[in-house]
């Protein structure tokens, strides 16, 4: 029932009706108040008049629910529709007073109940607007009752009244302004942590250097993978390579050139591997590359692309001459065997692949 008249998809709609219906129980407990009101005679409005005033609100709460519910709300500059839900409230709530003579004073809560629905939502300009707004229908209603029904009103006390109405709304739009405030802060708070997080999470599976995955990370994809193919038998490869020489390119040109070239071969296979992919820093100058839902063939092809994207890859900085190679041993995944004795077939192909002169790819099927 509820999941119909509240639909959860979009939530800061859920949350507007949420707030639609409060109002709407406010309107109910006031409808309810009036009508114990006409028992001791304080509402001097026939039935017939009283009945077609709540045939208003009633109408007037379809309409709003109508609004909301068909998303017809969103076309307002302000979606939530507070200023015309409360300034909808206030006159009502200015006809009310307008018939109830000795309870006129206590029946102004009305208006203060309205006000409390902008309590988080209003900017200053607006509460200072529905207070003069308030403000004014009151003095509008005592002006009337002074022209029709003289004999009900104490001008006297009703313009005390009306002087103690506007000093409260004034406080409760200070009030407010203050907790629109507080509320825009957390929510400031609130995405700068999400923003934080995002950064920390980021730190906690890259690399610093190369950007590629950390360790900790490349065993959470394998063991990921693995599940996977154990579960499903989608088999999974993996390519770990290792600079050729690399020794060499710290000697020649310092440690800080060598971690350029790092940065910017790692960038350049990102570039050649699938979306689902994933290269990771296994250790120094060596990287494991993770191929979802391929098999050992389509591993090596993969491998082979690499091995010759590398080889004619340009290094800004360094010599139009300079090179680099990778060695590249590759395997694919034997269900259900434990990923480090995969690893440990990776690392025996890419031995082979050193020994055999390097800048090659050497492939180990899983016995
Ligand atoms: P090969 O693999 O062809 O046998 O020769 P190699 O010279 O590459 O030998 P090896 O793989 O054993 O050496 C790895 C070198 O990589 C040693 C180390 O100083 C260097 N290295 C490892 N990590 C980094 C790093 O983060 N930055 C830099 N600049 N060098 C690194
Ligand atoms: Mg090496
Ligand atoms: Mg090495």
């Amino acid at each position: 029932m509820l999941k119909h008249l509240i639909p959860k998809d979009d939530p800061k709609q859920a949350l507007r009706l949420r707030r639609f219906f409060i109002a709407s129980a406010s309107y109910l407990m006031w409808m309810v108040l009036i009508v114990y009101c006409y028992y001791p005679g304080f509402i001097r409005l026939s039935k017939g008049w009283t009945a077609l005033a709540f045939g208003m609100i009633i109408l007037v709460n379809i309409l709003f629910y109508i609004l909301l519910r068909t998303g017809l709300n969103k076309r307002f500059s302000d979606p939530s529709l507070t200023m015309f839900q409360m300034t909808t409230a206030a006159l009502f709530v200015m006809v009310a007073i307008y018939f109830t003579d000795e309870i006129r004073g206590i029946m102004l809560l009305a208006y203060i109940v309205t006000i409390l629905f902008g309590i988080f939502r209003f900017t200053l300009g607006q509460y200072i607007r529905f207070t003069l707004f308030s403000v004014a229908t009151y003095a509008f209603v005592i002006l009337l009752l002074q022209i029709n029904h003289p004999d009900k009103i104490n001008f006297q006390i009703e313009l005390l009244q009306l002087i103690i109405f506007a000093s409260v709304l004034t406080w409760f739009s200070m009030l407010g302004n203050y907790l629109s405030g507080l509320r825009e802060k957390l929510s400031l708070t609130n995405y700068n942590l999400k923003t934080a997080l995002n950064t920390i999470q980021d730190l906690a599976i890259h690399d610093d250097l190369t950007q590629a995955y950390n360790r900790r990370h490349m065993y959470e994809e394998l063991l990921r993978e693995k599940a996977l193919a154990d579960r499903s038998g989608i088999i999974f490869s993996i390519t770990l390579i290792d600079l050729d020489f690399f020794k060499q390119v710290n000697d020649t040109y310092g440690h800080l050139k060598g971690d350029d070239v790092l940065k910017h071969l790692i960038h350049s296979i990102g570039r050649e591997i699938r979306e689902i992919d994933s290269v990771s820093r296994y250790g120094g100058e060596e990287f494991l590359i993770i191929m979802g839902n391929t098999d050992i063939k389509g591993a090596e092809e993969g491998a082979l692309r690499i091995k010759k994207a590398v080889e004619n890859l340009k290094f800004p900085g360094f010599p139009e001459s300079f090179a680099i190679t990778i060695s590249a041993g590759v395997t694919s995944y034997k269900p259900v065997e434990p990923v480090e004795k995969m690893i440990d077939r990776a690392d025996k192909a890419l031995y082979k692949a050193k020994a055999a002169g390097r800048n090659q790819v050497f492939v180990k099927h899983p016995e």
